[in-house]
Order: C-alpha cells, then structure tokens, then sequence
C-alpha cells in the first residue's frame, strides 16, 4: 500500500471552532482521521495551537481516539529523506476549514469581489 500523509487542522476541522476552548466534535472528520490511520496512512495535527491550548487539543483528541503519528512537525522519515524540517509541514493531503481548492480559485477570480478583497 502506498502510505499517504494526511495533515489535520484541529479548530474548525476536528471541532467546531471555538478556540480557545474545544469545540464540539466533527464526529466526519474525526472518523476520517480514525480510519485513514487504521488503514496505515500517517497522519499530523498541523494546528497554530501551542502550550497549553496544545495540550488541551491533544488530550480532546486521545479521548476521541486520535493518536497523531507528529504533531506540529514533519515525519521523522521525511525529515531523513529531506534532509531538512521546514516550518511548512509536508503532507500529500491538507484537511482544513480554510483550504482553498485551485477550482474554487479560479472560480473566485472571476469575481469583481474578490479582486477588491472582500471575498
Ligand atoms: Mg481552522
């Protein structure tokens, strides 16, 4: 099986934003992560959480039944391979309540809108 790196956002991905404290569960996320993880993919909390705020996540998402393969950091397999752990973290996929998909950029250029901003 070709492993894939899945990387989650934890406010407004995995609950429902409400940062600083936890949201309640998006039980469709959570499951997704779930799975993809008993399938033997990796998958990273990639969140602007730190501290404390952090360690309340990580908890919420041991409870959940969420063990992250990193946390706020890239795979130590790709670390080796890269020879380097840039800030950006390196997944095939991002899950993320503020992803922008390529069609719905070209979608949003056509808007007078957007080209002010205001989108
Ligand atoms: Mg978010």
């Amino acid at each position: 099986m070709d492993k894939k790196i899945y990387a989650f956002d934890f406010d407004g991905t995995l609950v429902r934003n409400c940062f600083p404290n936890i949201g309640t569960p998006i039980s469709s996320v959570i499951n997704l992560a779930i799975n993809l993880k008993e399938k033997g993919h990796y998958i990273i909390l990639n969140t602007m959480r730190e501290g404390r705020y952090l360690d309340e996540a990580l908890i919420f998402c041991k409870k959940m039944g969420l063990e992250f393969d990193a946390v706020n950091d890239n795979l130590p397999h790709m670390k080796k391979f890269y020879k380097n752990n840039p800030r950006k973290i390196f997944a095939n996929y991002y899950i993320d309540d503020h992803n922008l998909f390529i069609e719905e950029i070209n979608r949003l250029l056509l808007l007078d809108d957007f080209e002010k901003g205001d989108v």
